[in-house]
């Protein structure tokens, strides 16, 4: 079983009709990017940048980050895809303290943060786009509810890139700036966001959680989260026609992505790119080679 699942890595996931599709490793950290690329990866769907931040002592600086980034970049070189910080909700840092929130999972976290703390903000945007003079990186931005969101952040990018610019240092001026889809709002949306973003990644994870109204760690109401809920997949099919629409690439880094039972179905509603853990890609691979 492994050795036959082993033989199929140098096989590109070309679907019988002729699509080629993408299949990236979702990582925390570097150490992460070299065990998957063993499974002949398409590179990183999403790099969760908010560990660095976790395993810290203080806010990383900007040349902390892009040491990362870089080595990161230079590995995963066809495609790093990097989350910027998705902090709050459930995940705290030891050095910062949060104000108590009744519902963090509806609080201040993500993008909020990111855009109210700028300066912090633009010491991991510098960062990354410092790494993409190494390779193909993408920066990708969390929990989006409105436009004004996003464009708050691609503003940002652009004022990093002056100020780089300014200091002589390199980078990739057409560094693709995509988003997440992981809340009702942005499913709503997704046709005006597609007009703005180059591409979207659905976080199935939170989208579900959302959608449903159900705490992605509850286990007493575990039945109901679930991704097959069809209010879920309608979401899903909205967002990748929406995006497709207006030309951009949708993919999913959500465990929805890494599921064997959910290829064919994300393969029918026209999933471009599945981005997952490094355990997963054997098996998915072998599913998008075998369906019919
Ligand atoms: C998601 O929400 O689906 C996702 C990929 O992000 P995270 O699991 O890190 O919230
Ligand atoms: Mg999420």
């Amino acid at each position: 079983e492994r050795a036959r699942l082993e033989g199929l890595r140098s096989t590109p996931a070309v679907t019988k009709d002729g699509k080629r599709i993408y299949l990236c490793a979702n990582v925390g950290n570097v150490q992460d990017i070299r065990n998957a690329l063993p499974m002949n990866i398409d590179g990183v769907g999403l790099f969760r940048s908010e560990f660095l931040y976790m395993q810290n002592t203080h806010f990383p600086t900007e040349e902390e980050q892009f040491v990362v980034y870089k080595e990161a970049a230079e590995l995963a070189s066809q495609e790093l895809t990097i989350r910027t910080l998705d902090i709050g909700g459930d995940k705290e840092l030891s050095y910062y303290e949060f104000e108590k929130e009744e519902n963090p999972f509806l609080g201040w976290r993500a993008i909020r943060i990111s855009l109210d703390m700028k300066d912090m903000f633009k010491e991991q945007l510098r960062a990354i786009l410092r790494a993409s003079a190494f390779g193909h990186v993408r920066i990708m931005f969390p929990m989006i509810i409105a436009m004004e969101e996003l464009k708050n952040a691609k503003a940002l990018v652009k004022e990093c890139m002056k100020e780089l610019d300014e200091r002589g240092q390199a980078y990739d001026k057409n560094i693709e700036m995509g988003m997440m889809i992981e809340t009702p709002a942005s499913v709503m949306l997704a046709d005006e966001f597609a007009k703005e973003a180059d591409f979207f990644s659905i976080g199935t994870n939170d989208l579900t959680q959302y959608i449903l109204v159900v705490d992605r760690g509850n286990k007493k109401i575990a039945k109901m989260y679930d991704y097959f809920n069809p209010a879920v997949v309608r979401a899903i099919k909205q967002v990748i026609e929406a995006g497709h629409k207006e030309g951009i690439k949708v993919g999913m880094c959500g465990e929805m992505a890494g599921d064997q039972k959910a290829v064919e179905l994300l393969l029918d509603l026209g999933l471009d790119e599945f981005s997952m853990s490094a355990g997963s890609i054997d098996y998915v691979r072998e599913q998008i080679l075998n369906r019919e």
